[in-house]
């Protein structure tokens, strides 16, 4: 049975990002992913780059995240020129739209809040403001809090990009290949078991997201599924990618990538339970919803088709902040699990886990993602959570 340093379980974009920096680091990784190399949330996400989403009141909390959001853009504008592939980032900035008076208010003393707190990246716009940049947005939307320093990239490219990069410092990499099981004895980490395979490594880390619990019940990651549509390429579009509250339905959010593709995102919109979660067929009402909030959201670009639509399965957690550190489940036991908006936070955060895991300074601790801290929660689904940072978006499920 061959030995590794690490064993990764999880090809996708943070399974990807902690092998390419443990592997960078001259260890011995192995990299198993069930399927293909994203084929979970990491190939079927918006690729948009939000630092802050959500409408939480709480500076603090939001100042703590948005140290680790920034550190990742900052990260972005590196691996652009480290990886081999152009996974097309680009800051085209982003704006959380306020659809009413009322969320002109909440979004106008949000930004005032968030001012005070030293957050120096955004700016709230009036109605004029909005449509100076974004002019193909409906009338209707009637201001936003805009960050500049937002934008998108592609989520596929990236996560390649971390895989070859990865692959050439040694790594090695296995698809088609499940972990059935974590080997713990005595406490103590001693490798994976995949069909009637096994691999040794004294650690081995969970980048599993919404299927961390079928390999650790105790880990809370929480599936969330979430559906996607892409339109025709079409010319350029000014205006950032933006979220928006849409006609008192959860967050959707928009983007047109550099290809001229739209595309459109959102949440289900009727309580589902776990297993639902992981229902990849889109049904007609859900393409037809994206359809109709496309046209309603950019009535000026007139008639537009629909190229593509799929579901997806994210991992979140009852905070909406992810699992990343080691567990005190086993020795050698680590995760980096449930992010919901990982585009704005996997790079950094699977950076420190792997100076964590390699023995290296680290720039920042992880504490704030201490992966044990729900290990004592049971939570059911469909239910309503006490969530801080996402509890508009998740609340309405
Ligand atoms: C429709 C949709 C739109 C989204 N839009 C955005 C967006 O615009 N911006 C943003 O920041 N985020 C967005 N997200 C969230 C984003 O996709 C996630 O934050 C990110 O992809 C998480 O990456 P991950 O590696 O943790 O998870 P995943 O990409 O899901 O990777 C987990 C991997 O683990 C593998 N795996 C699971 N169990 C096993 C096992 N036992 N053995 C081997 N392999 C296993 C899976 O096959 C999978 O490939 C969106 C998600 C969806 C679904």
């Amino acid at each position: 049975m061959k030995n590794y340093d690490v064993i990764v379980v999880g090809g996708g974009m943070a399974g990807a990002a902690t092998t390419y920096n443990l592997s960078q680091s001259g260890l011995n990784v192995l990299l198993l992913e069930r399927d293909n190399i994203t084929s979970g949330a990491s190939g079927r996400n918006g690729g948009q780059v939000i630092q802050l989403d959500g409408r939480d009141k709480d500076t603090e909390a939001m100042m703590n995240r948005l140290q680790y959001s920034t550190r990742t853009v900052d990260l972005l504008k590196v691996y652009k020129k480290d990886l081999d592939f152009d996974f097309e980032f680009r800051q085209i900035g982003s704006i959380d739209v306020a659809a009413n008076e009322v969320e002109y208010q909440e979004l106008k003393e949000l930004c005032h809040l968030q001012v005070q707190a030293g957050d120096k990246e955004i700016e709230f716009l009036d109605w004029k403001g909005l449509h100076e940049i974004c002019p193909m947005l409906g009338d209707n939307f009637v201001g936003a809090r805009y960050r500049w320093t937002d934008g998108n990239l592609s989520p596929f490219a990236l996560t390649h990009g971390f895989v070859e990069k990865s692959i050439k410092y040694g790594a090695e990499v296995r698809t088609h290949c499940r972990v059935d099981s974590v080997v713990i004895e005595s406490g103590r980490v001693k490798g994976v078991v995949a069909g009637d395979e096994k691999f040794a490594a004294d650690k081995v880390v969970l980048a599993t997201s919404a299927w961390t619990k079928e390999l650790v019940p105790e880990l809370q990651v929480i599936p969330l599924r979430s559906h996607a549509a892409l339109s025709e390429a079409i010319p350029e579009i000014k205006g950032p990618a933006f979220e928006v509250v849409y006609e008192g339905e959860i967050i959707y959010g928009s983007t047109q990538f550099k290809s001229g593709h739209i595309l459109l995102g959102g949440g289900p919109d009727r309580p589902r339970t776990r297993e639902e979660q992981y229902d990849y067929v889109m049904s007609w009402k859900d393409t037809q919803k994206n359809a109709s909030i496309l046209g309603k959201l950019f009535p000026k670009l007139g008639d537009i088709n629909i190229f593509r639509c799929w579901a997806g399965t994210m991992g979140t957690t009852p905070d909406g902040l992810p699992l990343a550190g080691k567990t005190s489940l086993a020795d050698g036991l680590f995760v980096i699990a449930g992010f919901p908006n990982g585009m704005a936070y996997i790079s950094y955060i699977a950076k420190m886990l792997s100076h964590l895991i390699a023995d290296k300074s680290m720039e920042t601790d992880i504490d704030l993602f201490d992966p044990d801290r729900f290990n004592d929660l049971t939570v059911e689904i469909p239910e309503k959570y006490n969530y801080t940072i996402l509890a508009d978006y998740l609340g309405r499920l």
